[in-house]
Parts: C-alpha cells; structure tokens; sequence
C-alpha cells in the first residue's frame, strides 16, 4: 500500500509586504495621506533637524490641492508612494475604477516629482483581485507593516510613543499620518529613542534594496 502525494497547485493571492530581512540597523518610517497644509512643513522642519530621510504615502487629490508643497516636500529627499486618488475602500470598485485611482495617481506624482512611484500602500490595508491585477501591470509592491493605531481618536502622544519604539528590528517599517499632530509631537521622543538603539532611517526602496521583503 501506498500513497502518492498530490500536491494541488496553490493558487494564493499576492500579499503586501510587511518588513525587510535585512543585516542593515535600518528602520523605515511611512507617513500617509499628505500632504497636508497643516502639518507637512512641520514635519519637513522635524525631519531636516533630525536628519531623518521618510517616505510619505500621498493622495493624489492632495497632491493636486497642494502641488507646490508636495514638490517641497519630494524636494527634501523624502520618497514619494502611491496611496491612491481618492483613498476609496478599494474592495468595493469596479476594475476599471480601481486602475483609474491608482494609474492616475501614477501618473500625476510621475508628472509631479519627475519619476513614478515605485511602491503603493491600500487604503486602509484593503486589497482585492483587481487591486493585485493593477499593481502587477505597473510594478508596483504593496507596502503594509507595523501600525499603533496613531490615526485613532484615543491614540496619546505617550502612547504613540511608546508603541512605535517598543521591540524594534531591523527592518520594520512603521505606518503612521501625516495629518496626526499627536505623531508629530511624539516624534522627537521616537527618533531619538530609535538612535539610541542604533537605528537608522531610511526610505522604503532605501530599505527594500538592503534586504528581502518579509510578506504578510
Ligand atoms: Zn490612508
């Protein structure tokens, strides 16, 4: 007696990357939704003081509310994402509606900065079949990765604080929004917190060349 293994062929969907596997001390901060009128000088001042390098997860409505800071801010040596047009729950569209939001917003940021982007983030880490389908036909890798909450109602300045600095390797990348004055505020306390355990930031295509992705 016996038995032959039959092994079915697997067909799994693509997954977003969630870290880096990386022997780099490097850590990557996202900030999506920017920009924002509001906050986004606040965080170029922060960041050029901490000679921290970010990558910001844009939308492409703000992008065209805001052009001219939004070159400021690619200017600055920040990476620039695609993070959609309208930040729709990208499930719940047509085909056709789900490459409109994302090849417009490829194309308006590749117009904008010069170069497209190279990496994606879904709204609210929502995928589907035609999500995977667009991002294969521009190349694009979804980016997730360690969330806190900061975009809560209840998050604190403490608690973003000590949640973003908590058991950090090498190789997480941090979600976190550009519009959250209490992430701006916690954010000193972080990137000197991330220094002292010997971290450097760098950008998201910094990060992925150093190492290899880790999916969800
Ligand atoms: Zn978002």
């Amino acid at each position: 007696m016996h038995f032959v293994a039959k092994v079915l062929p697997i067909l799994t969907m693509p997954t977003p990357i969630h870290r880096v596997e990386t022997d780099q001390p490097y850590i990557c901060l996202t900030f999506d939704d920017g920009p924002i009128a509001e906050t986004s000088r606040s965080w170029l001042e922060l960041l050029a003081q901490t000679d921290s390098r970010v990558t910001f997860f844009d939308l492409g409505k703000n992008v065209l509310a805001e052009p001219e800071l939004a070159k400021e801010v690619h200017a600055a040596g920040h990476e620039i994402g695609n993070h959609t047009m309208s930040h729709p729950h990208l499930p719940e569209l047509s085909f056709n509606a789900v490459r409109a939001e994302l090849t417009e917003c490829q194309q308006l940021f590749s117009d904008a900065f010069g170069a497209a982007p190279t990496v994606f983030r879904a709204p609210f880490g929502e995928h589907s079949d035609y999500v995977w389908t667009v991002l294969k036909e521009l190349g694009l890798p979804s980016i997730l990765g360690r969330g806190h909450d900061d975009w809560s109602p209840n998050a604190t300045v403490e608690g973003i604080t000590e949640n973003y600095t908590k058991g950090v390797q090498a190789g997480d990348i941090f979600i976190l929004h550009t519009w959250q004055t209490k992430t701006l505020a916690a954010m000193p306390e972080m990137i000197r917190r991330y220094h002292a355990q010997g971290f450097q930031l760098v950008t998201i295509s910094e990060l992925l060349a150093a190492g290899q992705p880790v999916y969800v």
